[in-house]
């Protein structure tokens, strides 16, 4: 048998629409123990066929070079031999296409190693959590909602999610669970696209911070001291957040300088 580099094995795939998957994953060994919100990296020998729905990339690889991108863990950071993705696919891209054509029981590699700094169960004691996404950007928060949502009942968190269509949101019903059985946990869905059907919230996340309907509905202040502020996904949202948020005071958290506001762009 022709050796791979491969040491897990595809144990779920869920089609959300064609171009958007949660994967579930069993590496051969168990990692470590991680913290919710970091990623790994994942990958496919370029050999691999590609999706039906995809298009080509403008560069051919190698059938022997191993594709290998990052990924947010979306599942609970005590399964450490069983991960969940949230993936979409990049149409012209090297790696998604191949990941949307893989079958329960496929194989591929899983890196050894977990990693990144947008770690929400870091947040100080005390300080409410919120957290924005665009598309996929949901994992990490699905991740330390999983791992930890029992452990912050004495603040208060909540999601602002943004994307098109109602099916694009990914983990809808999940997330409308936990409102309905935790009173500090407060989902908020925004689409951009939805048709007359829709009843949520329409337009920018933007829009929704700034006309006071989240506060009004939370009682989450924004205000640097009492909560936390994670972004994840599109760059121009990070962006337009950041700077709504810089107004009120907050300052972006690296390294050098401790903020309130936690930042991760795909
Ligand atoms: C920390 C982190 C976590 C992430 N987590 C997630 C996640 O949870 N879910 C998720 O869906 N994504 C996530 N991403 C993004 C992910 O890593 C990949 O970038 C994404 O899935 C696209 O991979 P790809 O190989 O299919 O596309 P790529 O091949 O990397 O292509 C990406 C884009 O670049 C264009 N492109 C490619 N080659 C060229 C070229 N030579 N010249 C010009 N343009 C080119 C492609 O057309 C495409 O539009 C994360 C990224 C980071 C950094």
């Amino acid at each position: 048998m022709k050796e791979t580099p491969y040491n897990s094995t595809v144990t779920g795939k869920i089609m959300l629409t064609p171009d958007l998957m949660i994967l579930r994953v069993r590496t051969d060994e168990p990692r470590i123990e991680f913290n919710a919100g970091q990623y790994t990296s994942i990958g496919l020998l370029a050999g691999e066929s590609r999706s039906a729905n995809s298009v080509l990339p403008i560069e051919t690889l190698p059938d022997n070079e191993l594709i290998i991108r990052p990924y947010s863990i979306a599942s609970a950071n005590h399964q450490t031999q069983n991960f969940e993705f949230y993936i979409s696919q990049v149409k012209s891209g090297q790696l998604t296409p191949r990941i949307f054509n893989l079958s329960l029981g496929s194989r591929m590699w899983v890196d050894k190693k977990i990693l990144g700094v947008f770690t929400l169960n870091k947040t100080p004691k005390g300080c409410n959590i919120v957290m924005v996404a665009t598309g996929t950007g949901l994992a990490p928060y699905i991740s330390f909602l999983r791992s930890h949502i029992r452990d912050h009942q004495d603040i208060k968190l909540a999601v602002i999610h943004g994307a098109a269509y109602p099916w694009d949101l990914g983990y809808l019903s999940e997330l409308q669970l936990l409102e309905s059985t935790f009173i500090n946990f407060y989902y908020f869905p925004t689409l951009l696209k939805a048709d007359s059907s829709w009843t949520g919230l329409r337009g920018y996340i933007e829009e929704h911070l700034k006309s006071g309907i989240i506060q009004e509905k939370s009682g989450i202040e924004f205000d640097p001291e009492k909560t936390h502020f994670y972004l994840c996904g599109n760059p121009k949202m990070v962006e337009s957040v950041s700077n709504f948020l810089s107004q009120h005071n907050y300052v972006k958290h690296s390294k050098k300088k401790s903020g309130s506001l936690h930042v991760e762009e795909y």
